[in-house]
């Protein structure tokens, strides 16, 4: 089976008309996204929310018409409705943060996805149902114990609203610019890192709309110079809104990792979590359990102070993989407060044994091409 070529798929694409006007959809600038990843293709239709109900059979022509292209396995078209705000296409622009700019318009299919981070293997979300929670902690020590298993990681710091990656990882400083285009990425710890705090002082209110939250994400993904990683680790903002399930839908995920706190486990919103990545057909690779139990750091004594275990049970409740727990260690937060991630200060402690047991299973499950290499496979 020969290459499957993006122009292929956007001249088939440009056979799907959108009846209220007659034209096809790729004329029309509505495929936006699109990913060509060995057999399996996925693109995003972007809509008025208003409109998205009538859109569905345009949808469900243009994933049947590329999937009966030959070579092509597996096809995912979604309906997104970030095209009311699409209106003015200065959205893209990046408000505070003074990244390269775009001289050119943004190409009409070259949507957040689409051939966005060529080089990079698979994009794993880590996300949570609420802020505190230790997304944030989990993201840093996963992308540092992966690097040490000896995978190229990166880590983009999605968590646009507070990022915290800057501080955590020790890193100061703004990246540079070789061509006035692109961004270097910033590196520490042996990952590559990219924040928005590295371009936005850390003290900036960052009240920022919706779509211009993704017009910044889109460039952190399109305009830094990742070079080739095997894992690109995205801190996603917490909580499960409109921006968390927008960045889900447009960011090509190979799949997600939910973090959690037992209470947190017992509210539910852990589960909010899983529901929205399931609704964009992204798989969760697994649940961690933070702050599972209390270690006191004088006496080593564990305490269930939360009642540990629940995200196990409940992962298994939901379908959904266990990857491990991490206990509540005051040197856990202390490492990061330092910009030292415990995994790279204290790697031989059992509280960074945590994080690296959870970066093994991580890898293996990406290895196993359980996470989805490109988007997931829909026949209809
Ligand atoms: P989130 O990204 O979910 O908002 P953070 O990762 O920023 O959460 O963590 C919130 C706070 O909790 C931070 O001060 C962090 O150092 C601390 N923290 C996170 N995980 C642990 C842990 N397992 N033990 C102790 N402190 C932790």
């Amino acid at each position: 089976m020969s290459e499957l070529d993006r122009a292929d798929v956007i001249a088939t694409l440009r056979q799907v008309i959108e009846p209220q006007s007659g034209q096809d959809i790729v004329t029309l600038g509505l495929v936006s996204g699109l990913v060509v990843r060995d057999a399996n293709v996925g693109f995003a239709i972007e809509v008025a929310p208003e409109v998205a109900a009538q859109m569905e059979p345009v949808r469900k022509a243009a994933e049947e018409a590329v999937f009966a292209m030959p070579g092509v396995g597996s096809v995912t078209a979604v309906l997104t409705a970030e095209r009311a705000a699409a209106a003015q296409p200065t959205e893209r622009t990046q408000p505070a943060a003074h990244g390269p700019g775009h001289e050119h318009g943004a190409p009409q299919q070259s949507g957040p996805a689409g051939g966005l981070v060529p080089g990079v293997g698979s994009i794993v979300a880590v996300a949570s149902g609420k802020g505190g929670v230790g997304k944030s902690t989990v993201s840093a020590n996963l992308a540092v114990a992966l690097a040490r298993l000896g995978r190229r990681v990166g880590l983009l710091d999605a968590d646009i609203y507070g990022p915290s990656m800057p501080r955590m990882l020790g890193i100061t400083g703004k990246p540079s610019s070789p061509d006035g285009k692109q961004i270097l990425p910033m590196e520490n710890h042996g990952i590559k890192v990219m924040s928005m705090g590295f371009l936005v002082p850390e003290e900036t209110p960052m009240i920022w709309r919706g779509p211009m939250v993704m017009g910044a994400l889109e460039q952190m993904l399109r305009d830094v110079l990742w070079g080739e990683l095997e894992i690109l680790i995205v801190d996603m903002p917490p909580g499960t809104g409109d921006v968390q399930l927008t960045m889900a839908q447009r960011v090509p995920l190979a799949g997600a990792v939910i973090v959690s706190t037992p209470q947190d486990i017992a509210l539910l919103d852990a589960r909010k979590g899983l529901n929205m990545f399931r609704k964009v057909d992204v798989p969760v690779l697994g649940i961690v359990e933070n702050m599972s139990q209390f270690v006191c750091p004088h006496c080593g004594e564990r305490t269930d102070i939360f009642g540990h275990g629940g995200a196990r049970a409940e992962a298994e409740k939901l379908g959904c993989g266990f990857l491990g727990e991490i206990p509540l260690h005051m040197q856990i937060r202390e490492a990061s407060d330092n910009g030292q991630p415990i995994v790279a200060s204290a790697p031989e402690s059992a509280q960074a044994q945590a994080y690296v047991d959870i970066a093994q299973r991580l890898a293996d499950i990406l290895g196993q091409g359980k996470a989805r290499a490109a988007p997931k496979i829909t026949v209809r």
